[in-house]
């Protein structure tokens, strides 16, 4: 038997071995919540005294009438609000920037951190996030060789615990990506970036990720000179749709943003330069901002303005929000999950009413994620995952900071 026959048989019994796994984490056990609150993100309305009743992964029923079988275990949450798990659409958990080491400077943390350090900081990132009530990430990118991968399937196997993930594997742009190189060092944005300039090169890129696990593509379309063209990003859609994977930009300037909005993709990352038109162009073409607006600790002051203004726009504008935070250094006395949740002080900040925020961090990164008909939401055949608060965050969103209680997949990670 030929050795790439063997490698063959043992990459199937790997594969065969996980839902295997996955299955066994979670027995089909009966539990029943009794919610004091419970907020429905696409109304925004709260019901009082509910019942929750989770069989195994999944929920079976809600209601105030449910009644509780003898061989539930019954979790008191009577005196807290219950809503959906958290999204957060932009994460990077396999990337820690050191602030000393690496003068806040994510390239030389590439540098340093082996793809095996980024996955085993993944695991601490995405618990982290877990604590905090994320319960679904969006990851795009930055995660060494294909880090995010491991990861995703690690979690989904149950060998270690953290938020489902939708991953980017490594990011496709323009010549040099986000880097700045110099000749004699060329291949210094090895593993981080995928060079994409011609047609065939971004085809062969889209496919080499789908091949080593990525489930969204994520490109970069500005932050060089050169940037992707409208036709560029429309052929890019195009491929990764094909493949039954959507397509996330980064754009950070108003010709990158314009571009993306024109060409329809599924989601505009940053868009800090979006101007009123390219805002209603986005609406028109049905792409979703994923904002990540900086709070003023992690940014400036003056930064932070041109973040919240953009965000004010937008939401008048009526462009689909979905919260994402872009959050990807250690802060000292923080987590990944404390810094992702601050956020929500920018959408406060921009007058945003605490309900479209609340469904802009459940049922609408759901859709863009392609997975709301599985989570997002609290309703019967949905994976149960479940997060409860102290207060009603309709009345003081401030309230998202202090979860108290996370269940993911019908297992309480966090009480
Ligand atoms: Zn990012």
């Amino acid at each position: 038997m030929k050795s790439s026959s063997l490698l063959n048989i043992a990459l199937l019994f790997w594969l065969a071995t996980l839902p295997a796994l996955a299955q066994k984490e979670v027995p089909q056990s009966l539990v029943a919540i009794k919610a004091g609150k419970l907020l429905d993100p696409e109304t925004g309305k709260t019901k009082s005294n509910q019942i929750i009743l989770v069989e195994g992964r999944q929920i079976k029923e809600i209601g105030s009438d449910v009644k509780i079988p003898s061989n539930a275990t019954v979790i008191d949450l009577s005196k807290s609000t219950v809503l959906p798990g958290l999204f957060d659409a932009h994460t990077h958990l396999c990337m820690t920037v050191k602030p000393q080491r690496d003068a806040g400077n994510y390239f030389f943390t590439t540098l340093l951190d082996t793809t095996a350090t980024r996955a085993i900081e993944g695991v601490a990132n995405g618990q982290a996030m877990l604590q905090s009530g994320f319960t679904t990430v969006r990851d795009v990118g930055n995660a060494g060789n294909y880090a995010d991968s491991a990861l995703r399937r690690a979690i989904n196997a149950g060998v270690v615990q953290g938020p489902t993930m939708i991953n980017a594997g490594i990011i496709i742009a323009p010549y040099g990506g986000q880097f700045h190189l110099q000749p004699e060092k060329r291949d210094l944005a090895t593993p981080e970036y995928l060079f994409a300039d011609t047609r065939d090169e971004m085809r062969k890129a889209i496919r080499q990720n789908i091949h080593f696990g990525a489930t969204v593509i994520k490109i970069v379309v500005d932050d060089q000179q050169y940037i992707y063209s409208a036709d560029d990003i429309r052929f890019m859609i195009a491929e990764a749709h094909a493949a039954g994977l959507k397509l996330a930009a980064h754009c950070w300037t108003h010709p990158g943003a314009h571009n993306a909005a024109e060409a329809g993709v599924d989601s505009i990352e940053h868009g800090f330069q979006m101007t009123d038109e390219d805002l209603e162009l986005a609406k028109k073409t049905n792409v979703t901002l994923v904002g990540t607006e900086f709070p003023e600790k992690l940014s400036s002051a003056d930064e932070h303005k041109i973040w919240v203004d953009r965000l004010k726009r937008a939401h008048k504008i009526g462009v689909n929000l979905v919260f994402g935070t872009d959050v990807d250094g250690a802060v000292s006395g923080e987590t990944r999950g404390t810094l992702a949740i601050s956020y929500i002080d920018s959408w406060v900040d921009a007058g945003v009413p605490a309900a479209d925020t609340i469904r802009a961090m459940t049922i609408s990164a759901a859709r863009l994620l392609g997975v709301d008909k599985d989570r997002g939401a609290l309703k019967p055949g949905l994976t149960a995952d479940i997060i409860a608060v102290p207060e009603n965050p309709i009345d003081n969103i401030q309230t998202l900071k202090k979860v108290s209680f996370v269940m993911k997949d019908g297992a309480v990670v966090k009480q």
